[in-house]
Protein backbone atom coordinates (compact mmCIF):
# COMPACT_ATOMS: atom_id res chain seq x y z
CA UNK A 1 0.00 0.00 0.00
CA UNK A 2 1.09 3.47 -0.67
CA UNK A 3 0.32 6.89 1.69
CA UNK A 4 -0.61 9.60 -0.46
CA UNK A 5 -0.69 13.34 1.21
CA UNK A 6 -2.50 16.68 -0.08
CA UNK A 7 -0.61 19.85 0.75
CA UNK A 8 -2.12 23.42 1.39
CA UNK A 9 -5.46 21.96 1.28
CA UNK A 10 -6.64 24.54 3.98
CA UNK A 11 -6.55 28.17 3.19
CA UNK A 12 -5.60 29.24 7.01
CA UNK A 13 -2.34 26.83 7.07
CA UNK A 14 -0.85 27.38 3.37
CA UNK A 15 -0.90 31.07 4.71
CA UNK A 16 0.15 30.39 8.16
CA UNK A 17 3.13 28.41 6.20
CA UNK A 18 3.37 31.45 3.88
CA UNK A 19 2.61 29.23 0.74
CA UNK A 20 0.65 30.31 -2.31
CA UNK A 21 -2.92 29.05 -2.59
CA UNK A 22 -2.78 25.84 -5.26
CA UNK A 23 -4.94 26.43 -8.50
CA UNK A 24 -4.95 22.25 -8.12
CA UNK A 25 -4.18 19.53 -5.15
CA UNK A 26 -0.78 19.30 -4.24
CA UNK A 27 0.08 15.80 -3.80
CA UNK A 28 3.41 13.71 -2.16
CA UNK A 29 3.84 10.33 -1.21
CA UNK A 30 5.15 8.46 1.66
CA UNK A 31 6.06 4.90 1.73
CA UNK A 32 4.50 1.63 4.20
CA UNK A 33 7.47 1.97 6.44
CA UNK A 34 5.80 6.00 7.68
CA UNK A 35 2.87 3.99 9.02
CA UNK A 36 2.84 3.81 12.53
CA UNK A 37 -0.06 1.82 13.96
CA UNK A 38 -2.54 2.50 16.81
CA UNK A 39 -0.73 1.21 20.22
CA UNK A 40 2.32 2.19 19.12
CA UNK A 41 5.26 5.33 20.61
CA UNK A 42 6.60 7.72 17.89
CA UNK A 43 10.09 8.20 18.48
CA UNK A 44 11.55 11.50 17.47
CA UNK A 45 14.13 11.12 15.01
CA UNK A 46 17.43 12.86 15.41
CA UNK A 47 17.66 14.57 12.34
CA UNK A 48 15.42 17.35 13.00
CA UNK A 49 14.61 19.54 16.06
CA UNK A 50 12.07 20.66 14.75
CA UNK A 51 9.19 17.81 14.49
CA UNK A 52 5.19 19.31 13.73
CA UNK A 53 2.16 17.33 14.16
CA UNK A 54 -0.37 18.21 10.85
CA UNK A 55 -3.71 16.57 12.14
CA UNK A 56 -5.67 14.90 8.95
CA UNK A 57 -8.45 13.50 8.14
CA UNK A 58 -7.68 9.89 6.25
CA UNK A 59 -10.01 8.21 4.01
CA UNK A 60 -8.92 4.57 2.88
CA UNK A 61 -9.11 3.29 -0.52
CA UNK A 62 -11.39 0.28 -0.69
CA UNK A 63 -10.88 -0.99 -4.50
CA UNK A 64 -8.85 0.07 -7.48
CA UNK A 65 -9.19 2.58 -9.30
CA UNK A 66 -7.88 4.78 -12.27
CA UNK A 67 -8.94 8.05 -14.52
CA UNK A 68 -11.74 7.78 -11.09
CA UNK A 69 -14.34 10.54 -12.35
CA UNK A 70 -15.34 13.14 -8.93
CA UNK A 71 -18.79 11.94 -9.60
CA UNK A 72 -18.12 8.05 -8.61
CA UNK A 73 -15.35 9.18 -6.34
CA UNK A 74 -17.02 8.64 -2.94
CA UNK A 75 -17.46 4.88 -3.89
CA UNK A 76 -13.83 4.28 -4.52
CA UNK A 77 -13.61 4.73 0.13
CA UNK A 78 -15.63 3.76 2.53
CA UNK A 79 -13.99 4.27 5.85
CA UNK A 80 -12.58 7.39 7.15
CA UNK A 81 -9.92 7.99 10.09
CA UNK A 82 -7.75 10.44 11.57
CA UNK A 83 -3.85 10.39 10.74
CA UNK A 84 -0.98 12.84 11.93
CA UNK A 85 1.42 13.97 8.73
CA UNK A 86 4.34 14.78 10.71
CA UNK A 87 7.19 16.97 9.41
CA UNK A 88 10.39 17.66 9.93
CA UNK A 89 9.62 21.57 9.69
CA UNK A 90 13.84 22.49 9.23
CA UNK A 91 14.69 19.83 6.85
CA UNK A 92 11.36 20.47 4.98
CA UNK A 93 12.76 24.06 5.13
CA UNK A 94 16.13 23.32 3.76
CA UNK A 95 14.73 21.21 1.00
CA UNK A 96 12.22 24.11 -0.48
CA UNK A 97 15.41 27.04 -0.44
CA UNK A 98 17.17 24.38 -2.73
CA UNK A 99 14.23 22.95 -4.57
CA UNK A 100 14.64 19.57 -3.99
CA UNK A 101 11.90 16.97 -3.21
CA UNK A 102 10.56 16.87 0.79
CA UNK A 103 10.73 13.10 1.34
CA UNK A 104 13.59 13.32 3.88
CA UNK A 105 11.15 15.91 5.91
CA UNK A 106 7.87 14.08 5.23
CA UNK A 107 8.33 9.96 4.76
CA UNK A 108 10.66 9.05 7.69
CA UNK A 109 9.74 5.65 9.53
CA UNK A 110 6.90 6.71 11.59
CA UNK A 111 5.99 9.48 9.87
CA UNK A 112 2.20 8.76 9.39
CA UNK A 113 0.67 7.58 12.50
CA UNK A 114 -2.60 6.40 11.93
CA UNK A 115 -5.93 5.81 14.01
CA UNK A 116 -9.18 3.83 14.17
CA UNK A 117 -11.62 4.00 10.90
CA UNK A 118 -15.09 4.60 11.13
CA UNK A 119 -17.81 3.57 8.85
CA UNK A 120 -17.83 6.96 6.65
CA UNK A 121 -21.70 5.82 5.90
CA UNK A 122 -22.20 7.06 9.62
CA UNK A 123 -21.00 10.97 8.50
CA UNK A 124 -22.98 11.05 5.05
CA UNK A 125 -23.55 14.47 3.53
CA UNK A 126 -21.89 16.06 6.86
CA UNK A 127 -19.14 18.60 7.27
CA UNK A 128 -16.79 16.70 9.42
CA UNK A 129 -15.29 18.47 12.14
CA UNK A 130 -11.85 17.29 13.72
CA UNK A 131 -9.70 17.86 16.70
CA UNK A 132 -6.06 17.52 17.97
CA UNK A 133 -5.52 17.70 21.85
CA UNK A 134 -1.79 18.28 22.96
CA UNK A 135 -1.68 17.16 26.31
CA UNK A 136 -5.34 17.69 26.96
CA UNK A 137 -4.85 21.20 25.15
CA UNK A 138 -6.43 22.22 22.19
CA UNK A 139 -4.05 23.11 19.12
CA UNK A 140 -5.86 22.27 15.83
CA UNK A 141 -9.34 22.32 14.80
CA UNK A 142 -10.34 21.33 11.18
CA UNK A 143 -14.03 21.49 9.33
CA UNK A 144 -13.78 19.78 6.01
CA UNK A 145 -16.33 22.59 4.75
CA UNK A 146 -13.28 24.48 4.72
CA UNK A 147 -10.96 21.93 2.40
CA UNK A 148 -10.06 23.98 -0.84
CA UNK A 149 -10.62 20.01 -2.78
CA UNK A 150 -12.93 18.10 -1.44
CA UNK A 151 -12.04 14.34 -0.83
CA UNK A 152 -13.86 13.53 -4.21
CA UNK A 153 -11.74 15.79 -6.14
CA UNK A 154 -8.94 14.89 -4.46
CA UNK A 155 -9.10 11.00 -5.18
CA UNK A 156 -9.87 12.36 -8.99
CA UNK A 157 -6.68 14.18 -9.28
CA UNK A 158 -4.46 11.49 -7.76
CA UNK A 159 -6.31 9.34 -9.85
CA UNK A 160 -5.18 11.20 -13.14
CA UNK A 161 -1.62 10.09 -12.51
CA UNK A 162 -0.98 7.27 -9.58
CA UNK A 163 -3.45 4.08 -9.98
CA UNK A 164 -5.15 4.07 -6.12
CA UNK A 165 -5.27 0.30 -4.94
CA UNK A 166 -7.43 -1.33 -1.91
CA UNK A 167 -5.94 -0.17 1.33
CA UNK A 168 -4.08 2.99 -0.05
CA UNK A 169 -4.24 5.62 2.72
CA UNK A 170 -5.17 9.52 1.56
CA UNK A 171 -4.21 12.19 4.14
CA UNK A 172 -6.38 14.99 3.16
CA UNK A 173 -4.42 18.08 4.58
CA UNK A 174 -3.79 19.57 7.77
CA UNK A 175 -6.02 22.79 9.08
CA UNK A 176 -3.95 25.41 10.61
CA UNK A 177 -2.45 25.47 14.03
CA UNK A 178 0.55 22.92 13.13
CA UNK A 179 3.07 22.93 16.01
CA UNK A 180 6.28 21.36 16.84
CA UNK A 181 6.05 18.28 19.34
CA UNK A 182 8.35 17.32 21.94
CA UNK A 183 9.23 14.61 24.45
CA UNK A 184 6.31 12.89 26.59
CA UNK A 185 4.02 15.08 24.87
CA UNK A 186 0.64 13.35 24.26
CA UNK A 187 -1.65 13.14 21.22
CA UNK A 188 -5.20 12.78 20.90
CA UNK A 189 -7.61 13.40 17.48
CA UNK A 190 -11.26 13.59 17.69
CA UNK A 191 -13.70 12.76 14.60
CA UNK A 192 -16.54 14.77 16.17
CA UNK A 193 -16.43 13.49 19.93
CA UNK A 194 -15.22 9.97 18.87
CA UNK A 195 -11.62 9.63 19.75
CA UNK A 196 -9.52 7.72 17.16
CA UNK A 197 -5.74 8.66 17.84
CA UNK A 198 -4.00 8.40 21.29
CA UNK A 199 -0.54 8.07 21.37
CA UNK A 200 3.03 9.57 22.94
CA UNK A 201 6.10 10.75 21.84
CA UNK A 202 9.21 9.75 22.81
ZN1 LIG B 1 0.07 17.45 5.81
Amino acid sequence: MKIICIGRNYVKHAQELGNEIPTEPVFFLKPDSAILRPGNIFFLPDFSNDIHHELELVVKINKVGKHISEKFAHTYYSEIGLGIDFTARDVQKQCKEKGLPWEKAKAFDGSAPIGKFVNKSEYEGKNLIFKLLKNGELVQEGNTKDMLFSIDQIIAHISKYITLKKGDLIYTGTPAGVGPVTINDRLEGFLFDKKLIDFKVK
